[in-house]
């Protein structure tokens, strides 16, 4: 269980985060939606104790955030930022091996090697385990990210726009693998700009608009014309589908 009280946070006199409160159990895939600058990546930031709020606090099953230091912490959160992998010389094999880190005592071992194939496997990267980082593509590279966080098997999985740089097939099977473990009872919480795909994927949307949580709910309680007006300022049409919502926008208000 994850349990966020009177979150702010202010960066010098700007007052970025309000009084955030929000409650969110273990099995479940959660997205962060919102507009540009509404302040999801600063409150990830935030769940992954990378920024320490101003004021308020963030307890996982009952422990203060504070008091996870090191191993602890990593076997509890996993972080994947939205701008990330830069440059590092090292094939994807040894990076995404990386994340086992919290787990390895001396040296590697079969299943530190076992969990890291599958992965790969699952992500469809085996083709380019031998690859330097630095040779990938945009997309390659967020794959091998995401694959690194996965690896680090955590209870509680943050993602900032993990498919920003993909294409239709692999935002599928990122997603996918994703709630694969939100099934498996880990807390996965996605930033995501792709309404229609967060509708689809979501146990629970929140909805942030300058710096405030605006709704949380089902998708189809959070993702409305009234709220699509409200916050992104777009007179858009929405209808339930097989998969998740379909959303129109009609024009921008
Ligand atoms: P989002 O991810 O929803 O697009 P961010 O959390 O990145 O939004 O940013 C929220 C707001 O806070 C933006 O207006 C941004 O410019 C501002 N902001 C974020 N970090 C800082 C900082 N360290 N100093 C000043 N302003 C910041
Ligand atoms: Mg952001």
């Amino acid at each position: 269980m994850l349990h966020v009280q009177n979150l702010s946070f202010s960066a010098g006199k700007k007052q970025i985060l309000h009084d955030l409160n929000l409650t969110l159990s273990h099995g479940k895939f959660v997205a962060i939606i919102g507009p540009n600058g509404a302040g999801k990546s600063t409150f990830l930031k935030c769940l992954a104790a990378v920024t320490k709020p101003t004021s308020g606090t963030i307890s996982i099953d009952g422990v203060l955030l504070n008091y996870l230091k090191g191993e602890d912490r990593a076997k509890k959160i996993g972080y994947v930022p939205q701008h990330f992998l830069q440059s590092f010389p090292m094939t994807v094999q040894e990076y995404v091996m990386l994340g086992r880190k919290p787990y390895i005592k001396w040296n590697v071992t079969d299943l530190d090697q076992q969990v890291v194939n599958e992965t790969l496997q699952y992500l469809k990267l085996e083709s380019l385990q031998q690859n330097y980082v630095d040779e990938l593509s945009g997309g390659e590279r967020q794959r091998t990210s995401i694959a690194r966080a996965l690896v680090q098997q955590p209870t509680i999985l943050m993602l900032d726009e993990p498919i920003s740089a993909l294409d239709i097939k692999h935002q599928i099977q990122v997603l996918n693998s994703i709630k694969q473990l939100a099934n498996e009872n880990r807390l996965v919480i996605v930033v995501l700009h792709d309404l229609e795909l967060a509708s689809r994927y979501s146990d629970y949307v929140v909805l942030m608009n300058q710096g405030k949580i605006y709704k949380v709910g089902s998708p189809s309680e959070v993702i409305t014309k009234q709220s699509l007006r409200d916050v992104y300022d777009v007179h858009a049409k929405v209808h339930p589908t097989e998969f998740g919502l379909s959303i129109t926008v009609i024009e921008a208000v």
